[in-house]
């Protein structure tokens, strides 16, 4: 299902080959068609390095009508001839420094950029690419990225989601800032990330401008189009705070609102134990989509309807939120080192049910443990390299809640609780690999960690019983004890619930 097509970059080849007058010899070469990740080869690119995108839509939510120009802002990281953008819109015209550029789709989401003048390495380049297209009629590698709602559109999906709005270098080891524009009928509004810097309108259309001032991965790029209320406010610190509910949410929009609302108080909650929140704002919204998951969008979380199915889910808002230090601010450097995400986000979740009193994360741990017998296939998924098709298994984030409690017990409270804050400082708007958390946790509790975090993290296995911190009552209960042995946590049930909604794909896939 992810094998390339290249069927029709021959032909594409050729037209290039018209449009580029004979006497230009190449100069440098072309850039890769992959940025070089294990899991995805053609997500992102290679030869540049994006540092803004600045987009500005047009968006009829009758028809799902796209226009747009991107404009970005990049420098070449070596000398190009020719470089590729991800993109699955219809391109109209492309333009880099000043002068039109030949272009020509290839593959499933390359559009191959000629520029009439070959980039230097270190050069600037300004490109502009204009685009329309119907988002959800457009697929690729079989599904649909764009959510298509009855009064809008919806881009918020992991890994894939830039492709149906804007050209990008679609990896997260490029993060750029963002000026995201757009314009949508009087009645209709429009959701990015950061913050609503002007909202104009004129002859029966209004334009919405978000700025998004820090470094985010294109997969955190979000825009939602539809009929929402809107509620702007400022956390008691002076964080801006925007939430957005579809007007069409039913029965869930109490509880949509009773969890939502709560951000402001849960992310001051999540500050005492990651740090300072990384990012100018912070928000969420929930349309009237029908799928599952939410997602970590930059300080504006996606949540799905459902996620409120059952009444308030504060666990899922500090999932979310706990993401914006683990994920956004510090992102992964390769899709293979997931487990930075999932592992930590879930186990706020486990904090925030011994904050609730609803059970420890030690209690949440030895059930988890128990849970799975050790010839449950849960243990031959390796959190630390699960591989694209259970990137986003049950055992990521279970497992690797498991890990993070392993990693405590190991190095004790005091230094575990200066690696859970120190980490996205210390890797703040940037990128990391788990070899370097490991390497920054050898550093700050002084112990070797290698042998922990194989066990943990690479083993597809069991592990032996975790071993407990020793308190002053005596060891803890065992861990090796069947679940039947140990009381289930009281928010055992709401954990396992937030299980079947990882799913950050359309269903079908
Ligand atoms: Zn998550």
């Amino acid at each position: 299902m992810r094998t390339r097509l290249t069927v029709s970059a021959t032909a594409a080849a050729a037209a290039l080959f018209l449009a580029v007058p004979a006497s230009a010899a190449p100069i440098g070469q072309a850039g890769a068609p992959g940025i070089g990740d294990r899991y995805y080869p053609t997500y992102g690119n290679g030869g540049y390095d994006v540092s803004h995108y600045d987009i500005r839509l047009t968006y009829d939510p009758a028809t799902d009508h796209l226009e747009g120009t991107t404009t970005l802002l990049a420098a070449a990281t070596q000398d190009l001839s020719r470089f590729d953008l991800d993109f699955a819109l219809d391109v109209r015209e492309v333009l880099v420094n000043g002068r039109p550029a030949a272009f020509a789709a290839t593959g499933e989401q390359e559009l191959e950029i000629t520029p009439a003048r070959p980039l230097a390495k270190g050069a600037t380049a300004t490109v502009v690419v204009r685009y329309s297209g119907t988002p959800s009629k457009v697929s690729r590698y079989g599904f649909t990225g764009w959510l298509r709602t009855p009064d809008g559109g919806i881009a918020a999906n992991e890994p894939e989601s830039a492709w149906w709005w804007f050209p990008s270098n679609d990896h997260p080891s490029d993060k750029a800032t963002f000026d995201v524009s757009v314009l949508v009928p009087d009645g209709t509004q429009a959701i990015s990330n950061g913050v609503l810097t002007s909202q104009v309108s004129r002859l029966g259309w209004t334009r919405y401008s978000y700025r998004e001032n820090k470094p985010q991965a294109t997969y955190l790029a979000t825009l939602a189009v539809g009929r929402f209320d809107v509620v702007s406010d400022t956390t008691a610190g002076g964080l801006p705070v925007l939430t957005a509910y579809s007007k069409d949410l039913g029965d869930n929009a109490g509880a949509a609102r009773a969890s939502v609302e709560r951000t402001g108080e849960l992310v001051d909650w999540l500050s005492g134990y990651l740090g300072p929140y990384p990012f100018s704002s912070v928000g969420g919204y929930v349309p009237n989509v029908t799928t599952g998951y939410a997602l970590e969008t930059q300080s504006q979380v996606f949540y799905s309807p459902r996620q409120f199915a059952r009444g308030a889910n504060t666990g899922v808002v500090v999932h979310e939120l706990a993401h914006q230090w683990y994920g956004d601010s510090v992102s992964l450097s390769r899709w293979s080192d997931i487990w930075l995400n999932e592992g930590f986000a879930r186990y706020t979740q486990w904090l925030w049910s011994e904050h609730e009193g609803e059970g420890t994360a030690q209690e949440l741990a030895d059930y988890t443990y128990a849970a799975y017998s050790a010839d449950d296939p849960f243990w031959t998924v390796l959190p630390g390299d699960p591989g694209p098709d259970r990137q986003f298994d049950t055992a990521v984030y279970e497992r690797g809640a498991l890990t993070v409690q392993a990693l405590r017990n190991a190095v004790g409270d005091e230094a575990f609780f200066r690696i859970l804050k120190g980490w996205p400082a210390e890797h703040r708007y940037g990128n990391a690999t788990i070899e370097q958390f490991r390497a920054y946790a050898e550093r700050i509790s002084g112990k070797p960690l290698g042998a922990l975090l194989d066990t943990w993290l690479f083993t597809p296995a069991k592990p032996a019983a975790p071993t407990h911190p020793v308190s002053a009552a005596g060891p803890r209960p065992s861990a090796s004890a069947p679940a039947g042995e140990l009381r289930e946590p009281l928010s055992w049930k709401k954990l396992q619930e937030s299980n079947s909604v990882h799913e950050h794909r359309p269903s079908g896939r």
